[in-house]
């Protein structure tokens, strides 16, 4: 089973529901992770999420310790460039883990596309 992180800004959360529907069969066969207000969101489209604390009380932090530990395998993490976040320290944390731990990243919905799509090519090869 596959563990994904699922985090958006506010200005992204829109985005993080939008990318969630389009990849709903792939994401029902994985296991999410989320901060806590992207976990409710996602939650509202009827998938189940491992919710961890919002972002700026730590939940970024959490999904760090996690991945550090070899327990998330994707980080999905939409941000918002154009505004300013009181735990950005945790943010540079998150993403400074995932190249130190080399897990894929990414940071916009084209990217998380990608990324999805590649791992269903993966395991559908796998499983030729
Ligand atoms: P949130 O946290 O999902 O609790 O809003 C995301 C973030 O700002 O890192």
């Amino acid at each position: 089973m596959i563990n994904i992180a699922l985090i958006a800004h506010d200005g992204k959360k829109p985005e993080m529901v939008s990318f969630v529907m389009r990849n709903k069969e792939f994401l029902i066969q994985t296991k999410i992770f989320a901060t806590g207000t992207t976990g409710s969101h996602i939650e509202k489209e009827g998938f189940h999420v491992t919710k961890l604390l919002s972002g700026p009380k730590g939940g970024d932090a959490q999904i760090a310790a996690l991945l550090a530990t070899g327990d998330i395998d994707i980080v999905i993490f939409f941000r918002d460039p154009l505004d300013k976040h009181p735990h950005e320290p945790d943010v540079q944390m998150l993403l400074r883990l995932c190249d130190v731990h080399n897990i894929p990243l990414a940071t916009n919905p084209a990217s998380a596309d990608f990324i999805l799509k590649g791992i269903a090519l993966h395991i559908a090869d796998k499983n030729a």
